[in-house]
């Protein structure tokens, strides 16, 4: 995967002087006319931005240049956004707000926390752990993460060792001096949320595995009953990230790789997730749309949000993950129409039809209005992980194919998911991309001077 970019960017060039970037077909919407409101109906726009941060608009702390100008571009002379923009992060170790913060400082324009979906974001839509016990496994301010998000009843791995000094015996140096009963009678944990990495990884293995084999008693002995075991959702699935070192690094991916062995070791059965949350998965890219149609809706723009652009630098996350809530559209569409035709055949409107569907295949789905938008592209930048200074291979296809698959477990590799609809030098080329194919001419009296 390493060559694979190089190449496609390279025929970039030739296709954007041939004024023709798309790899897949593009998707043109001409907008224009006035609504009843009176407004330019060219001036609101039928789709939305969903920027990825690492190696789109920031690369380790350091601006990426063609960012600030990208975003020019997408405020007017008021500073506000010309078209519904979202940044979507598989980060997690901090709160939305603080992550909205340092966008506004890094790309000098002003961003809302409720623009800002991080790999945790979307448990605000499972309500129905939000009053149970759940033990949290991750490193940050995970406490305040978890009440903004609605959790009620949360406990940390910490507080867990606290309680249960004896279950955390790799360092020696952090066994307990003296044994005592535990002081305080903990309710049962009812579910485990992972958050992020943890930073005493032994620690976390030991007591999460201790909670799943005593069905949420650690105090107990193992339970030989404890499969099915109690629900795990887990956030950011990513096996590596790229920070400052030469190769990557270790990432939440790879301490759930660490439970998953560890638990089928023991066991012989598999751990099951609950849901798995962040990029790519589509419960994060609903939740994105949501927030799309949130501020189109603030707003007051009358036209529906159909095509959603994902711009990112990695294949494995943000292209497969774009590419795979298309196919989720194109699914729900499917489904809409069957059912909208059953319904008719029953004398109904065929709302009833749809959402119980919904609800058997995704619990969350019934937190967020259906999914309104027609497609989601997927456009990768040349920044980030994805650069163009890597060896160019002499076949794209059997690239892909050959590759060694870092995506999670319960994804499976499917070569055309990793494949963009488009792909350009940088942000700021994909914004002038994405307003050429919808035909986008926001009054230039309103653009940022
Ligand atoms: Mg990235």
């Amino acid at each position: 995967m390493r060559g694979l970019l190089p190449l496609l960017c390279r025929s970039l060039k030739s296709a954007a002087a041939a004024g023709s970037l798309g790899l897949r077909g593009l998707c043109c919407s001409a907008v224009s006319g006035e609504d009843g409101a009176g407004t330019k109906s060219n001036t609101q726009p039928p789709f939305g931005f969903l920027f990825d941060i690492d190696g789109v608009l920031v690369r380790g702390k350091t601006p990426i240049p063609a960012a600030r100008k990208a975003f020019q571009k997408l405020l007017n002379s008021q500073g506000q956004f010309l078209v519904p923009v979202v940044f979507v992060t598989n980060a997690g170790n901090c709160l939305r707000q603080k992550k909205a913060d340092q966008l506004s400082h890094l790309l000098g324009v002003p961003i809302s926390q409720d623009q800002v979906i991080m790999s945790h974001s979307p448990l605000r839509m499972f309500k129905r752990y939000h009053d149970k016990c759940v033990l949290a496994s991750g490193q940050g301010p995970l406490l305040d993460i978890a009440k903004q998000l609605g959790f009620r009843q949360l406990i940390t791995v910490d507080r867990l060792r606290e309680i249960y000094p004896l279950l955390d015996m790799v360092d020696h140096d952090r066994r307990p001096k003296a044994l005592h009963a535990p002081a305080v009678e903990l309710p049962k944990i009812e579910a485990i949320v992972l958050f992020g990495e943890p930073v005493r990884w032994e620690t976390n293995l030991q007591l999460i595995i201790d909670v799943l084999l005593t069905n949420g008693h650690p105090g107990n002995p193992y339970s030989q009953s404890s499969y099915p075991h109690m629900p795990v959702l887990a956030c950011n699935m990513d096996l590596m990230w790229l920070a400052e070192a030469h190769s990557p690094r270790f990432g939440h991916g790879t301490f759930m790789v660490c439970l998953e062995n560890i638990y089928k070791k023991i066991t012989d059965k598999e751990l099951r997730y609950e849901a798995l949350i962040g990029k790519p998965s589509e419960v994060t890219y609903h939740y994105a749309e949501y927030l799309i149609r949130t501020q189109a809706a603030a707003k007051q723009w009358k036209k529906p949000i159909r095509t959603l652009y994902a711009i990112g630098d990695n294949l494995m996350t943000d292209i497969y993950g774009a590419n795979l809530y298309n196919r989720y559209l194109e699914e729900s569409a499917r489904r809409g129409s069957k059912a909208r035709l059953q319904a008719k055949a029953a004398g109904g409107t065929g709302s009833t039809a749809v959402s119980q569907e919904d609800d058997i295949d995704n619990p969350w789905e019934s937190e967020l209005a259906s999914p309104a938008a027609a497609s989601c592209r997927s456009v990768l930048v040349c920044t980030g992980v994805s650069s163009p200074h890597t060896e160019v291979p002499s076949d794209i296809r059997e690239t892909i194919t050959k590759t060694v698959f870092h995506g999670h477990r319960d994804f499976r590799f499917d070569p055309a998911l990793v494949e963009p609809d488009h792909v350009v030098s940088d942000v700021d080329a994909a914004v002038d991309l994405i307003f050429q194919l919808e035909n986008f001419t926001p009054d230039e009296n309103h653009r940022t001077p």
